[in-house]
């Protein structure tokens, strides 16, 4: 039942005019592989100053949602506007986007985001009917200490509290191992199905078994074309965010590799 996801997180990489480029190159190609059947929805995520110039060259139909190529961005706020110089806020991600990533890694290290804020993100991104998707994943100390069941719990817990009992059903979930963020060394895919296992259990505890059910869960952390088969084989794990992979032509094969 769950459809699976397949998400490019350019994260700081393809300004407006490299970002339109890329985007006619692979979407001939991107597109016909996203006909056959058992296909993943995909999800393309480029900088902000950039998604116009994409939704241009993509040609999006103003029922965004129907578009077989999606687009997110890669963080907002959470308040609707007024003086916060410099971001962006949900009901400008909607005139573009259909989702956004929440929490990343980066977000969390570089920008000191909290699992208190990117609660507030989650509730302000369902607000204005955007899918939010939800990183979480602890670091290679926490890895290496055996802390990972206890941090994934207490970010699923902070970062996931409040929602509706349909709320919980519609976000979405990334489990990446900061450990394998842009190293090449991804997880394998028994050790990312058993975290991902335990995130559903963590919330089914919260949300309940139907909710825990239907809530996709992506693996993310140098996922390729040759990996990504191995991670959709396990039955917990929905898809991939997809980082320095997701800026190539290669891209379209780790959607075509995806396939159900
Ligand atoms: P890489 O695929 O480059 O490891 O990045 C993963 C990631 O952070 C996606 O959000």
């Amino acid at each position: 039942g769950r459809t699976a996801i397949i998400a490019g997180n350019w994260k700081m990489n393809y300004g407006p005019r490299e970002a339109a480029k890329f985007v006619q190159e692979i979407q001939p190609a991107l597109s016909e592989a996203l006909q056959a059947p058992g296909s993943p929805l995909c999800i393309l995520c480029p900088p902000a100053i950039s998604l116009a110039a994409v939704r241009a060259v993509l040609d999006i139909p103003d029922a965004a949602s129907s578009a077989q190529i999606e687009l997110g961005a890669q963080n907002m706020y959470f308040e609707e506007k007024g003086a916060f110089t410099g971001e962006i806020s949900p009901n400008m991600v909607h005139e573009l986007c259909t989702t956004v990533i929440l929490g990343h890694s980066e977000r969390r290290t570089y920008f000191g985001e909290t699992d208190e804020l990117v609660n507030k993100k989650t509730l302000a991104a369902l607000r204005h009917e955007l899918r939010p998707i939800v990183c979480i994943g602890e670091n290679e100390q926490q890895h290496e200490s055996g802390e990972t069941a206890h941090i994934i719990t207490t970010q699923v817990r902070a970062s996931l509290a409040n929602l509706t009992s349909e709320q919980a059903r519609e976000i979405v979930i990334a489990y990446e191992p900061i450990w394998a963020i842009g190293t090449g060394k991804a997880a394998t895919g028994e050790i990312a199905n058993n975290v991902i296992r335990q995130i559903r259990q963590e919330y089914q505890a919260i949300y309940g078994a139907e909710a825990a059910s239907v809530v996709r869960i992506l693996y993310g952390g140098s996922v390729t074309s040759d990996n990504i088969a191995e991670f959709m084989a396990y039955p917990d794990i929905d898809g991939a965010l997809v980082g320095g992979a997701s800026l190539k032509p290669d891209f379209i094969n780790i959607v075509r590799n995806s396939r159900q």
